[in-house]
């Protein structure tokens, strides 16, 4: 057990979240198995649940696999996972000696979710967060994710315990923040941005989800909520707003339907634009 100093630091980052000079981003960061090679991991976050943050990562991971790149989605929003059930995955993960193996969606999108180790898929995960931290962790370190040149890791809404082993453990290249137009907005983005500014990962951009609606008739787009305040926010902040999606039925739809790949529309070509000039980390 690491010996507590004078200023109250042990030694030990593992719990503590607070920036100061000894702390070496890289040394939590958990090693995956020797097979996986993983090019980009990108942490989509949201500062309150219900904004759409699984909508996003599931439309940037099949995007980026309509791009032609080998794409995970790594669900770590263990107590409300949707994943699985957007990309229509049933049944239960498998194992060998050498590791877990992902789901694969109907275009080949590699997936791993707590949904796909419980008995019932509506069985709640009533655990402790060290424990779900832990899951998390395992998700990454166990699963013989292989190639992949894209990983999206759905993280829970908020800064708690969840986000932080995220933050620490996996080797993020940015997050990007996924958020709803409504007057909270600045306050909750402006969160998780400096979150991960004490963590040292880039903010590569917000995405703002549930804009407006279109008019099925006259194809008009009404803006339920005031417009422009995201904007303002990623002005402030300096990152760039890497959409603006509609509220759209058909989406929604293709979620309950477990058909997310099927997705005619691309309302995160900004983003997939942004992700695809992310230097390689390895070869
Ligand atoms: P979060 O991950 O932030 O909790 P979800 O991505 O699970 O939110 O979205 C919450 C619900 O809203 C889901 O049923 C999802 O299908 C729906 N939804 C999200 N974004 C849209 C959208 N742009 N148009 C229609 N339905 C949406």
């Amino acid at each position: 057990m690491a010996e507590e100093t004078k200023s109250g630091c042990t030694g030990d980052c593992s719990s503590c979240s607070a920036s100061c000079g000894s702390r070496d981003p890289q040394s939590l960061i958990e090693p995956t198995k020797e097979l996986n090679h993983i090019r980009h991991v990108i942490g989509v976050v949201s500062g309150k649940g219900g904004v759409g943050k699984s909508m996003v990562a599931s439309l940037l991971a099949v995007a980026m696999r309509r791009a032609g790149k080998e794409v995970a989605v790594l669900d770590a929003d263990i107590t409300g996972p949707s994943i699985p059930k957007a990309f229509g995955i049933t049944g239960r993960a498998e194992g060998s000696e050498l590791g877990i193996f992902p789901a694969v969606s109907e275009t080949g999108i590699k997936i791993m979710s707590i949904n796909l180790m419980l008995e019932q898929p509506d069985a709640p995960v009533v655990w402790r967060g060290p424990v779900i931290a832990g899951a998390v962790k395992q998700f990454w370190s166990d699963v013989l994710w292989n190639d992949v040149d894209y990983m999206f890791v759905d993280c829970p809404p908020g800064t708690g315990d969840v986000p932080l082993t995220v933050f620490q453990s996996l080797p993020l290249d940015g997050i990007i923040v996924v958020s709803s137009p409504q007057d909270l907005v600045s306050m909750i983005v402006k969160k998780a941005y400096k979150m991960a500014e004490m963590m040292n990962i880039p903010v590569l951009g917000i995405v703002e989800n549930m804009s407006y609606v279109k008019c099925p008739d006259c194809g008009k787009e009404i803006h339920l909520f005031a417009t422009g305040k995201t904007q303002n926010v990623a002005d402030e902040l300096g990152v760039p707003l890497l959409g603006e999606m509609p509220i759209d039925p058909d989406l929604a739809t293709l979620v309950d339907n477990g058909c997310i790949e099927r997705v005619p529309s691309d309302y995160l070509q900004k983003a997939t634009d942004l992700l695809l000039t992310l230097k390689d980390k390895e070869a």
